[in-house]
């Protein structure tokens, strides 16, 4: 065979989330120099209960893994019957994986050689239609008792990888199983050469499921290795798991460097609202803080409201209302201000602050409104929205490492009004620019690097 040493393996878990899911139940065949075949398996006690599905799927119970030891006292047995081998599963990162997080959970560390025999099925069979374990058995009618049970599955594995040398020659599935253990642990419905066509530059990608709607949307100052990571077999989130088992194509844009995929990434992230971008998604709910002259309580307000002309009497930005009221909360205990006189709390009488006597007082009466209002515009000062410090429209350029790509960013007004990478896109751009609309991820993410970035100034007016 094509290892000395061999762990067909395969798990039942109370579900698909290597993360917050559980194993019940490990099966191993390990074969030896190509003979000697040793089984293995025990159930295992979750220390949760299966969902009736699981049960009824796998025929588990939660009555079967009540005495059954738990991963903890059966983890020295598992690492030592596949240690030195090649861990062989059938859609191997998820079973991959799930070893990974119960060792982690333990402090340990496990990692294998790993052959995915969804692989190697796609790769000796690649036009017999469908390669899920069922598809599989009925094809090479294999003897398959005790489905969806972990030695049963994992004996169908080692029939199978048995069948493959009858029916065809050692020399073809040698020269397969290389080349599937040298391919990144890609998903098995996307081609097995997809990462070939994307660069190794800045930009942004895009994860497609069966949908004309993304269902991810990235970026990164290494397009390749950033969607390779996406993949990798130890899954870090659930998250990362769910887009493996539905991404079916991936599309890419390639920028000039990070400032111009982080743009894109926020334009694109607000206007297709991809299921899978919560963290960024979020972003569309910043706020700041609207503090006038006259003492009055501070009133929160979003991007789409914003008038980027007019910045003054604005703080922030805050990544929602909840983390401007704790921004208040913290400047309040910082400054002894008042909660009622910040709409923290409606009360008569003295305040939540002022119980604790952090609050000077404007609750009753031992501080003037205007005194504490001069005293809350002191505390904001370090967040105020600062006015655009250009006479008009500007351009930033971004040059790739390799110095072939130019991208020339243009903003007014903190917008970012787009990208040009040649002159006729740079006139029209300035010629019409595209209705300016303030965007608080943008003012962040320009104010922040602004200071450092070298500036050209352009003519805002139509160029002749
Ligand atoms: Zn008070």
């Amino acid at each position: 065979m094509f290892a000395p040493a061999v762990a067909f393996v395969d798990l039942e878990t109370t579900g698909t989330s290597a993360r917050d899911d559980r194993i019940t139940e490990v099966g191993i065949v390990r074969v030896d120099n190509d003979t000697q075949v040793s089984e293995w398996a025990t159930l295992v006690n979750p220390g949760c209960s299966i969902p009736a599905g699981v049960q009824a799927l796998t025929g588990i119970t939660n009555a079967m893994v009540a005495e059954a030891p738990t991963f903890e006292q059966i983890a020295r047995d598992v690492a030592a019957r596949v240690g030195g081998c090649v861990f062989v599963a059938h859609n191997a990162r998820f079973d991959y994986g799930f070893l990974k997080h119960e060792f982690g959970r333990l402090g340990r560390s496990f990692t294998a050689k790993v052959l995915c025999t969804v692989k190697l099925s796609r790769r000796l069979y690649p036009d017999s239609g469908p390669h899920h374990l069922d598809a599989v058995i009925e094809r090479h009618a294999l003897a398959a008792s005790d489905r969806h049970r972990a030695l049963g599955d994992a004996r169908i594995l080692w029939q199978f990888v048995q069948t493959l040398y009858r029916d065809r020659s050692a020399d073809d599935v040698d020269s397969a199983v290389a080349r599937v253990l040298k391919t990144p642990s890609l998903p098995p419905q996307l081609p097995p050469d997809v990462l070939d066509s994307i660069p190794e530059s800045p930009g942004v990608y895009r994860f497609y499921g069966l949908n004309a709607l993304p269902l991810y949307v990235g970026k990164s100052v290494d397009l390749r290795a950033r969607i390779a990571a996406h993949f990798s077999a130890d899954y870090r989130s659930a998250n990362d798991l769910r887009l493996s088992a539905e991404i079916t194509r991936i599309e890419f844009e390639e920028t000039a460097g990070e400032l111009g995929a982080l743009l894109r990434e926020s334009r694109l992230v607000k206007t297709l609202l991809p299921a899978y971008n919560q963290r960024l998604r979020k972003r569309a709910e910043m706020v700041v803080l609207a503090v006038g002259e006259e003492p009055a309580v501070p009133d929160y307000v979003r991007s789409e409201a914003i008038d980027p002309r007019a910045l003054e009497g604005l703080y922030g930005p805050f990544a929602s209302r909840r983390q401007a009221r704790e921004a208040l909360r913290d400047l309040a205990s910082q400054a002894g201000l008042c909660w009622t006189a910040l709409g923290l709390e409606r009360r008569v009488g003295p305040c939540f602050a002022r119980q604790l006597r952090r609050c000077a007082g404007a609750c009753v009466g031992a501080e003037t409104p205007t005194a504490h209002h001069a005293r809350l515009l002191e505390a904001l000062a370090p967040y105020a929205l600062r006015p655009w410090p250009h006479p008009g429209t500007i351009g930033i350029r971004e040059t790739s490492l390799t110095g072939e790509r130019i991208d020339l960013h243009l903003f007014r007004d903190w917008c970012w009004l787009g990208t040009a990478r040649e002159e006729g896109e740079l006139y029209a751009l300035l010629e019409t620019p595209p209705r300016c609309s303030f965007d608080l991820d943008i003012y962040r993410l320009l104010v922040k690097r602004l200071p450092r970035l070298a500036v050209i100034a352009l003519p805002s007016s139509p160029l002749h």
